[in-house]
């Protein structure tokens, strides 16, 4: 990955949040149209930002709320296709307790590169 790529991928989470100034927006902008590893960067980050946002948007009950759906998702025909193979005869808490644990790490992985990407961010700023 070029030195390009590091620091448009740093200022990804800003670029989301559009929190950048226009000449960063457009430099970025630029980049992504011809680097497809910064544009699936990008996606993610995205999805990330919007995954958020729908998590700020229940404030008040978030685990609760999440919980609740993720239940609903492994009682649904389409939520619990790919799981009741895997853990077929299991009790159902013991796949809830798999959907919650595959859950936590989608969101964990995407997280953990937020958080060092932001890091990263202010360093560069600084
Ligand atoms: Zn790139």
């Amino acid at each position: 990955m070029s030195r390009i790529c590091d620091e448009v991928q740093a200022n990804l989470p800003a670029y989301v949040e559009r929190t950048l100034s226009p000449l960063r927006r457009n430099l970025i902008a630029l980049h992504l149209r011809r680097c497809r590893a910064c544009q699936a960067e990008f996606s993610l980050q995205r999805e990330l930002h919007e995954g958020l946002q729908s998590l700020a948007s229940t404030e008040g009950t978030p685990p609760e709320g999440l919980l609740e759906v993720l239940l609903d998702n492994s009682n649904s025909p389409r939520g619990a296709a790919p799981l009741r193979g895997a853990v077929s005869g299991a009790k159902p808490a013991y796949s809830v307790a798999l959907l919650l644990a595959g859950a936590a790490s989608a969101a964990g992985a995407g997280y953990a590169s937020w958080l060092s990407a932001k890091h990263l961010r202010r360093r560069l700023t600084k």
